[in-house]
């Protein structure tokens, strides 16, 4: 569960002084619905945004399901490709979301790191077609992404390697890293895996999706398998 009444409470007092042109709109047992607008300011490069956008951020209550943002006033194009026909945002995959909060989830934060983001990314993409911090893939390659940031590993098949190894083998570090690199996991990738070490939820999250990486590529495997016999 990601919020109760008595955590989202305080949290959601302090977003609104945050965001002063926010305010409640709906509230019962099972959410809390805000309404107004943000203002997000932001300089990359030579690049600076200094826009208003009204939205809703809607704070599931009780439930496992994450904060999630609709665009009210249609100021993202349809046609853009993080974003849902009914209006609602893609703000990163859901794995980013739930790691980077794992020790209590931060409404100002999640506003910040991903909100304010996800609008900045977007009018800079739109100005000069490529996105400044990178892009995350939908399904799971955006999955794989995720794990990649967070395992610094070089690309998806390191990253995958990694993952089987936090979900099958202890940590010691003075065995060598399962990257490749023949130094010993400490001196390597050792440190970006241990988060998963010491927090049981976020390795249950990782091999729950690695489960369903594996099982994708064993079903994709099957097709081709069947292909090649079909020819
Ligand atoms: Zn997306
Ligand atoms: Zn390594």
């Amino acid at each position: 569960m990601i919020f109760t009444v008595e955590t989202a409470t305080p949290q959601i007092a302090q977003l609104l002084h945050e965001y002063p042109d926010l305010a409640v709109v709906q509230s019962d047992s099972q959410m809390v619905r805000l309404h107004g607008h943000i203002l997000v300011f932001r300089i990359y490069n030579d690049f600076t945004l200094r826009k208003t956008y009204t939205l809703d951020v809607i704070i599931p209550i009780g439930s496992d399901e994450l904060p999630f943002v609709i665009d009210t006033d249609r100021q993202i194009k349809q046609d853009y490709h993080h974003y849902y026909p009914n209006g609602k945002l893609c703000l990163a995959t859901d794995s980013q979301i739930r790691i980077r909060f794992i020790d209590g989830f931060d409404l100002i934060a999640w506003m910040s790191e991903f909100v304010e983001l996800y609008y900045f990314s977007y009018e800079y993409y739109e100005r000069f077609g490529i996105f400044p911090f990178g892009e995350r893939a939908h399904g799971s390659w955006g999955i794989i992404q995720t794990y990649q940031d967070f395992l610094t590993a070089k690309n998806e098949v390191e990253t995958y390697k990694l993952m089987h190894f936090i979900k099958n083998q202890v940590y010691r570090g003075h065995h060598p890293c399962p990257c490749g690199s023949g130094k010993p996991l400490r001196n390597c990738h050792g440190q970006a895996m241990l988060l998963f070490y010491k927090d049981a939820l976020s390795k249950k999250i990782m091999t729950d999706d690695l489960d369903d990486l594996d099982r994708e590529l064993a079903e994709e495997n099957e097709r081709k398998r069947y292909r090649k016999k079909a020819k």
